[in-house]
């Protein structure tokens, strides 16, 4: 479950990590009142279950009550990479000296918690640990042991975080551990985490992430769960027809249309198509039993995105009748935008009643998996060149 920024900080405030003043406004109006409730400049940042705010212009800063409710009202309504602003939180505007990225995860080759910790954040962090590694302090945690004040003195000392500050940045991340454990997190994360120009250290960003199955002992959670409200559009489409659809997260997806039938098949599918050279965009699963207007309903899903220049259908008939597939790809044929390369795989139940169907349509046969993720991504990349 993906909880909102103001929802973090409210963990945050529960566990002691320093955070600015501010709450939660839906309209406008709210807004302008925070902002005189603060009393000081003000930023407002869009709530919205995705990153990168600050650069699709979802945070802007305010210097009266009257600048935030323009400001307010210009983010509110704001689509960001999909997802519709419609609540914005307005806190106290700090002057920032130094921004740092502090976080913990799951390190799952480690089969330990990790502290990451730098003294270059405010940006990316992927995108630091890509260009600048040894910008980065890495520490790995072990849940049952705690964490121990030498293993924070290291993350600071590698970090390159100003070491002036280091009893209250310790502070914090021991406070952070505590929170990520308690709330069974599967990301605590704070970028930027700041020293002010008046020497503070705060929080200006709260990003956590937690785990579903840690739900039912911490029901204090609960109010923060939105029915749908960390689905994109496509997403959101995709449950409106109950179709089981997953679109990748912005920085990893690509062109690559993916359904299929069964969630492991689904899943190796996309693994098979990222080592063929080209990044999915989806994950889709079309069922067992389903009828041929389900596995419609389904494709349509996959295309909605425009960035999807091609599409590679996968699937291993048991329950599913390969007929049934066929019938719905025979349906949809002309629907299937031009030059739009199809790959299919149909193996299994009445694959054979299947291949008389498909016989001379648009669509590129595939015996096998392989072939077939080798065979879109080819597709692709050839109507790239062309273009
Ligand atoms: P994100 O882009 O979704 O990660 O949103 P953030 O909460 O991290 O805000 C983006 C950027 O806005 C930060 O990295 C800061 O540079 C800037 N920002 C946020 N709050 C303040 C503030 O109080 N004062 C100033 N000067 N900049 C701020
Ligand atoms: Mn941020």
């Amino acid at each position: 479950m993906k909880v909102h920024e103001y929802q973090a900080k409210e963990v945050f405030a529960e566990f002691g990590i320093p955070i600015t003043a501010g709450r939660v406004a839906f309209i406008a109006e709210e807004a302008e009142a925070v902002a005189r409730e603060v009393g000081r400049p003000v930023v407002i940042k869009a709530q919205v279950h995705i990153g990168g705010r600050g650069k699709a212009g979802g945070v802007k800063l305010a210097d009266t009550p009257e600048e935030a409710r323009e400001k307010a009202s210009q983010i509110l309504g704001m689509d960001i990479r999909g997802f519709t602003v419609q609540k914005v939180l307005v806190t106290e505007q700090v002057a920032i000296r130094d921004e740092y990225y502090c976080g913990i995860t799951v390190d799952r080759d480690e089969r330990m918690l990790v502290l990451i910790l730098s003294a270059a954040g405010g940006v990316d962090i992927e995108q630091v640990a890509a260009e600048t590694p040894d910008k980065i302090a890495k520490i790995h945690l072990d849940p049952l042991i705690g964490i121990w004040p030498n293993q924070i003195r290291r993350a600071i000392f590698y970090s390159g975080v100003d070491t002036s500050k280091s009893k209250e940045i310790s502070d914090i991340i021991t406070k952070l551990f505590h929170a990520f454990l308690a709330k069974d997190c599967s990301l605590l994360e704070i970028n930027p985490l700041v020293v002010t120009e008046d020497g503070r250290v705060l929080a200006l960003d709260a990003k956590m992430d937690v785990d579903d199955n840690g739900l039912f002992r911490n029901k204090d959670l609960l109010k923060y769960r939105e029915i749908g409200g960390d689905l994109d559009e496509y997403e959101a489409f995709a449950k409106e027809n109950g179709v089981t659809y997953v679109h990748m997260p912005p920085e990893m997806r690509g062109p690559v249309g993916i359904a299929g039938n069964g969630a492991g098949l689904v899943m190796t599918t996309l693994d098979v198509v990222a080592r063929a050279g080209l990044k999915p965009n989806d994950f889709c699963d079309i069922g067992g039993g389903g009828d041929a207007e389900h596995t419609i309903k389904c494709i349509e899903t996959v295309l909605r995105d425009p960035e999807v220049k091609g599409f590679f259908l996968n699937v291993f008939g048991g329950i599913t009748r390969c007929d049934v597939v066929a019938q719905a790809l025979v349906d949809y044929s002309d629907k299937f935008p031009e030059n739009f390369p199809v790959v299919v795989r149909l193996t299994g139940t009445n694959e054979d009643k299947a291949k008389e169907m498909l016989e001379g349509t648009r669509f590129t046969f595939v015996s096998t998996m392989a072939d077939g993720a080798n065979k879109i991504v080819e597709l692709i990349n050839a109507l790239e060149m062309k273009a």
